[in-house]
């Protein structure tokens, strides 16, 4: 089969004809309809920050598909069935993995990074790690539900405890920020701000029916402007990774408010003022990944009405082009929220 390769040192991915993977007991294949390309692709490859566990690896682990063949035991699956891959892998054994809490599993395998990915015509891999994909859902939307957007809503509701008619803001409006804008309303925030570095990513924001876009290049305190717009915070999510964006935006904070951070960032996390924390009882909370809950509720949330990802997916290109998506989703060019790599062809009826 075709895949998309990481070597070793290199920043760009190779397309390359591979062994299709045995079909153990337990396992599924699936023919790959929908990969989307995340910015921890980059990560991966053109800004070479994170080292994988063993090298040549297949990247993509935000997926979608058809299975094509089932394993001995496999009982929930069947060939046809539509489907959407889970991105982190938990051990299945430890107590983590046991309550379905498998990101907080610690020796979780990420799907694209320590196994091989989505960037393939197939994968093989055990059903425990598959959900199915109503038909009303189309494989581009099913695919970036498995990171784009579980991993916000987990950070929103099981982390945040989003409750409705509360305020939240959202720093870092890139694909995953993005879509904590738009599930903050579907979860009944009363007001959304949307604050980034970047012109097109509050365009998106706003597309997405985010209340006030803040460009965080025009303000000198963002915590400032919060509070003049929205009289006070309840939610504050970060997902670029500067953690300055706390300090800021502490001062906006409601008593009682939570403060997650799910961007991976360089820089030291600092407080000026940490009083303000135990004053304010403020949470300040990390949020990686989702768990076993995320992926059915939004099917739940999408299937109901309440979601619609149509406006994430920016276009769909066939495997050949994934080093070109990921260059201009670096360069943020044509504005991306969410390239779909088919590697199959075209998505079809299935
Ligand atoms: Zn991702
Ligand atoms: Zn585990």
């Amino acid at each position: 089969m075709k895949a998309a390769v990481l070597y070793k040192d290199q920043t760009h991915l190779r397309i390359e004809d591979v062994p299709i993977p045995e079909l153990k007991p337990g396992d599924v294949r699936v023919n790959i309809k929908c990969c989307g390309v995340c910015g921890s692709d980059i990560h991966m490859t053109i800004h070479k920050q994170v080292r994988l566990r063993h090298y040549p690896t297949i990247l993509g682990h935000e997926a979608s598909g058809v299975v094509t063949e089932v394993g001995s035991d496999v009982k929930k699956f069947k060939k046809g069935d539509r489907v959407v891959v889970c991105s982190g892998l938990g051990c299945g054994k430890c107590r983590q993995c046991l309550k379905g809490r498998h990101n907080l599993c610690p020796e979780i395998n990420v799907l694209g990074a320590e196994m091989n990915g989505a960037y393939a015509e197939q994968i093989t891999i055990e059903e425990r790690h598959l959900y199915h994909l109503p038909d009303q859902i189309p494989f581009d939307q099913g695919a970036i539900l498995a990171d784009a957007v579980s991993t916000p809503y987990h950070a929103l509701k099981f982390v945040g405890k989003i409750e409705p008619g509360e305020v939240v803001a959202v720093y870092g409006c890139g694909g995953l920020g993005i879509h904590a804008v738009t599930l903050a309303r579907a979860l009944g925030a009363s007001k959304v701000i949307a604050l980034d570095v970047d012109e097109g990513a509050l365009d998106n924001a706003g597309k997405y029916k985010a209340d006030e876009m803040i460009d965080l290049r025009r303000v000198r305190n963002s915590g400032k402007t919060l509070q003049e717009l929205t009289g006070g915070v309840d939610l504050m999510l970060d997902f670029s990774g500067h953690y300055s964006n706390f300090e800021d935006a502490m001062r906006a904070m409601n008593p009682g408010g939570r403060m997650v951070m799910a961007g991976i960032g360089k820089h030291p996390f600092k407080l000026t003022f940490p009083f303000m924390v135990i004053n304010k009882q403020i949470s300040v909370l990390g949020s990686l990944g989702c768990d076993s809950r995320a992926i059915p509720e939004l099917i739940d949330l999408y299937t109901s009405g309440r979601l619609d990802l149509s406006t994430s997916i920016t276009s769909h290109h066939p495997l050949e082009d994934v080093n070109q998506c990921l260059e201009n989703l670096y360069y943020r060019k044509g504005n991306p929220i969410r390239f779909i790599i088919t590697p199959n062809g075209k998505i079809g009826a299935q």
